[in-house]
């Protein structure tokens, strides 16, 4: 079976304990290759190769560090059709989303900033004729990069790229649940001719490889997206050694659904933002608020749209919801749905675990599943289920909807869909999130600053934001006479 390799150094090599854990094909249920179980010596070398590196790599003209960037890019184009394969194995995404969403998305970061930096500009102040004050931004060192199994390339890309544009080498950890493209990334990092050591992948389990990188001395600098609780545990760790700190974590995102919208937009929207990628996207709407004179029509509407959504294999063009990352997923997400149950909640479709049949028939599917009847402050209601399940909830007036859609320990995204524009301005105004989406959802402009508030997360990544993160600013002030 295919032994994933570390990629230390400018090498693919093993773990040195020769360790390895199963990796699973989630639309199986079963195994289909091994990942390096990595410890902290693999980790310190990383480190050490990295730290070596970035003496030259941080003093590399920008216009070089673009063009490696560029190479990245265009060579994960061109292997888009083995990537997005990869990706729907090792996540049980349906293929057409890796190739048309994750994939390109992939390339478009390292395009980003791989001509970003070029423009990346720093600030001078002048006090008249006494003195000038210049900012330099210098690369802060050696980063470590840690992300999660949803949008696996994807979010690997968006941290790697503005590191390395900006003078950092890199100590990388994909999440251990889809590290295949990762993988393949180290590949194309060779195939570039990306120096040795400026970029370093290391597989293994978070509280073991994770750990050894966040509690290093040589990595000043940490980019983690993954969930809260590991969250707080990385800022329990890197915060009392004064590392430079970037959360990106979970949410509970609200969507509100006012009845002057445009509803066939809305309609179709709400359909991906609820149920996209298995509702396995941190920005999906799990919480849906509809203005009470369109519930009813809403919910015989967005059930009836559901219950045609076809769950099945990954690689079968017709497949809207495919099999969610593992099995210990599944569970989770289940036991919400039996929690919401307890709860109140009366469950209009889904719920439940499908058999798709064949040789897929041990996978992880769950048919998508809409919940009313549940109090806006219930459990369900307020903690992060992360899968094809979403409740709603009807609503008379503005303030009520938005102590709703404010009254979570999250703040990463919502949606807000209205005709009026000042009342759509107004709401966005008062929504507790990093990121409003007005009659739309998930349009990205990179050059935005991204993240969330509350518990979703400190600090924003994304356009010139992120080069900033990767970079520390050192005032020099120059006396003129
Ligand atoms: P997770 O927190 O379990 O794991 C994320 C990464 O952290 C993995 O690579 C994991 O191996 C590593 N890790 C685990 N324990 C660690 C430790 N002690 N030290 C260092 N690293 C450790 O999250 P997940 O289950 O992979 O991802 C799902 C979560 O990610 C959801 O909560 C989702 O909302 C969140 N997410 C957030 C964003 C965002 O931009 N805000 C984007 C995608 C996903």
């Amino acid at each position: 079976m295919f032994k994933l390799k570390n990629y230390i150094n400018g090498e693919l090599v093993n773990p040195i304990s020769n360790q390895y854990i199963d990796n699973y094909d989630p639309s199986r249920g079963t195994v289909y290759s091994h990942i390096p179980d990595s410890d902290e010596r693999d980790a310190e070398q990383a480190i050490q190769a990295a730290k070596a590196a970035f003496s030259s790599w941080s003093i590399t003209p920008k216009e070089n560090r673009s063009k490696y960037l560029l190479k990245i890019a265009s060579l994960i184009e061109e292997q888009l059709d083995e990537l997005a394969l990869a990706e729907s194995i090792d996540n049980g995404k349906p293929l057409h989303l890796a190739k048309t969403v994750d994939i390109p998305r992939a390339a478009a970061n390292f395009h980003f900033y791989g001509t970003g930096i070029l423009h990346y500009a720093a600030h001078s102040h002048s006090m008249e004729d006494t003195a000038i004050n210049y900012t330099l931004r210098q690369p802060v060192g050696v980063a470590g990069c840690i992300s999660p199994w949803n949008l696996p390339l994807y979010l690997f890309s968006w941290k790697i790229a503005p590191a390395l544009a900006a003078g950092c080498t890199v100590v990388a950890k994909p999440s251990e649940v889809t590290p295949m493209t990762a993988y393949l990334l180290s590949e194309i990092c060779i195939k570039a001719g990306l120096p040795k050591g400026v970029l370093n992948i290391v597989h293994g389990l978070g509280p073991k490889i994770g750990n050894s990188i966040v509690g290093s001395k040589d990595v000043p600098l940490i980019s983690f997206t993954g969930g809260t609780k590991t969250g707080a545990h990385i800022a329990s760790v890197a915060a009392p050694m004064f590392k430079k700190l970037s959360l990106e974590l979970g949410g509970k995102n609200p969507n509100i659904i006012f009845a002057d919208c445009d509803y066939d937009k809305m309609l179709s929207t709400t359909m991906l933002s609820s149920f996209a990628n298995q509702g396995q996207i941190c920005l999906c709407g799990s919480r849906i608020f509809i203005e009470k004179s369109i519930y009813e029509k809403f919910k015989a509407d967005f059930v009836a749209k559901t219950e045609a959504l076809v769950v099945g294999a990954p690689l079968d063009e017709k497949t809207k919801i495919g099999a969610v990352v593992s099995k210990p997923h599944m569970e989770k997400i289940l036991s919400y749905v039996e929690l919401a149950k307890q709860e109140g909640g009366k469950v209009l479709c889904g719920g439940k675990e499908v058999k798709v049949g064949g040789e897929f028939n041990n996978g992880y599917y769950i048919a998508p599943t809409i919940i009313e009847n549940l109090s806006y402050d219930c459990r369900t209601n307020q903690e992060e289920i992360f899968g094809p399940v979403v409740t709603i909830m009807p609503f008379e007036k503005e303030e009520e909807v938005l102590m709703y859609a404010n009254s979570t320990q999250y703040g990463l995204a919502s949606t807000v869909w209205t005709q009026d524009i000042t009342k759509a301005n107004r709401v966005a105004m008062n929504l507790h999130t990093g990121i409003v989406w007005i009659n739309c959802w998930l349009l990205r402009d990179l050059r935005t600053p991204f993240g969330g508030v509350k518990s979703s997360g400190v600090g924003r990544e994304g356009g010139f934001e992120a080069l900033d993160f990767f970079t520390e600013p050192k005032n020099v002030c120059v006396k003129l006479k």
